[in-house]
This record gives C-alpha cells, structure tokens and sequence, in this order.
C-alpha cells in the first residue's frame, strides 16, 4: 500500500472539507475521490461531487451501489417517506439513518483502494454535533478498520479528521484550508433543494456551524 488517499466525498461540506485536509495532508497529486451512487433521492449530490472534484482538481470515480433502496425504511433513499425531524421512540435515531451506509461504503472504497494500491481511505464522520449516527461513532470506524485489515491482509488506514470537531470548527477547518470556493458547490439539505430549504434538521445545523464560526455559508452568495 502507498502513501495516496482515496477521499469518500458525498458533495456534502464535511468530505469537501476532508478532502482539502488530504491535499494538505498527501499532497495534490496523492488524492483521489470516490463517490456512491447508493440510489439517493437527491441527485444533485452527484452533481456537487463532480463539480467539487473539479475544483480540487482531484480523479473522482462515482461508483454504483444500488441497494439500500431495496432494503428500504430509510427517508434518504425512498421516495415515499418524508423526512422528519422527530427521532424514532424505538431506536432514538432519525429516519434520515440508512442503516449500514458507511460501513458498507468504506468497505467498497478499501476494496477500490486495495486494487490501485491505495494506503489511506478518508471519511467525513464525525461523533459530535450529528443525529447519533451509530456508524459515525469512533469505535465503529476503529473496528472496521481492524476488520478491513484483517479481512483484506492490508495495512489501510481510516482517516477521520472531523471526528471530534463540532460544525463551527469544521466550518474554520475548511477556511484554514481554502476549502471555501468548492463550498459554494456542496449540497447538505435534506430536502434536495439548491438553493437550501433553511429549514430541515441538516440546513439549521450547517447554518449555525458558519454562523458560529463567523463565516458567511458561500453557498447562500
Ligand atoms: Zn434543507
């Protein structure tokens, strides 16, 4: 395994920002970035994660994985169920969780990075200021990590560099970085609107991250 990284870029704020953190990291010419299509009802995050790319000037490939709309339950990837802000009484998460996404997402991405030699996957989790995503969570990511290593004999490493930021640092990471142009491209509202709703659970937490960090949301230019 070599010293590049293969970026998982959503075309959300989060893995723009970490993809700036592995250019700054890796070097320009060690980053790649993959992108799922995991049969998301809002197509416009393809579209930003090709633009984002493009402006980073990094590969991207846009790999499909459509199954989680098969698996079904989840607001995300199924047409007829609303997002709600309410949590489920049962699990105490949002409808907004797609069960198994990210385990399953940096796994494809371990096994594209094993084929072209790849050493660092980098992710956009983060533990803080999130819906309780289980699969966010540190321990979750350090355990996939053991497993991807064991599982495919192969020393990769996970990368999270926002685990314990909140949004507000997030948001001074990204400007630390020069990540700010390519944000204007991200897409975070759940309601799939560009530009933004301002009022689902994802666009007041990106609004209060750049409000807190006293930044004006480039998107909203
Ligand atoms: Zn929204």
């Amino acid at each position: 395994m070599n010293n590049s990284a293969l970026v998982v870029l959503s075309g959300g704020q989060d893995s723009t920002t970490c993809l700036y953190w592995a250019i700054d990291k890796f070097g320009h010419e060690n980053v790649s970035s993959l992108t799922f299509d995991y049969g998301q009802r809002h197509r416009i995050e393809l579209t930003s994660a090709v633009e984002i790319a493009q402006v980073a000037d990094v590969p991207n490939v846009i790999l499909p994985i459509d199954t989680f709309a098969a698996l079904g339950g989840d607001a995300l990837t199924t047409e007829e169920i609303a997002v709600e802000s309410a949590l489920d009484t049962e699990t105490g998460l949002p409808n907004t969780f797609v069960p198994g996404r990210n385990l399953i997402f940096l796994t494809f991405a371990a096994a594209f990075a094993y084929q072209r030699n790849i050493g660092h996957l980098v992710t956009g989790v983060a533990q803080t200021d999130y819906s309780g995503y289980p699969d966010c969570r540190e321990e979750t990511i350090h355990s996939l990590q053991t497993a991807i290593q064991n599982g495919m004999d192969a020393a990769i490493q996970i990368h999270t560099p926002l685990m314990h930021l909140s949004k507000k640092e997030t948001v001074e990471l990204a400007d630390r970085l020069g990540a700010l142009s390519a944000m204007a491209m991200t897409h975070t509202c759940y309601n799939g609107q560009r530009p933004p709703c301002g009022n689902c659970p994802a666009c007041a937490l990106r609004a209060r991250g750049f409000a807190e960090a006293g930044v004006v949301d480039p998107l909203l230019l």
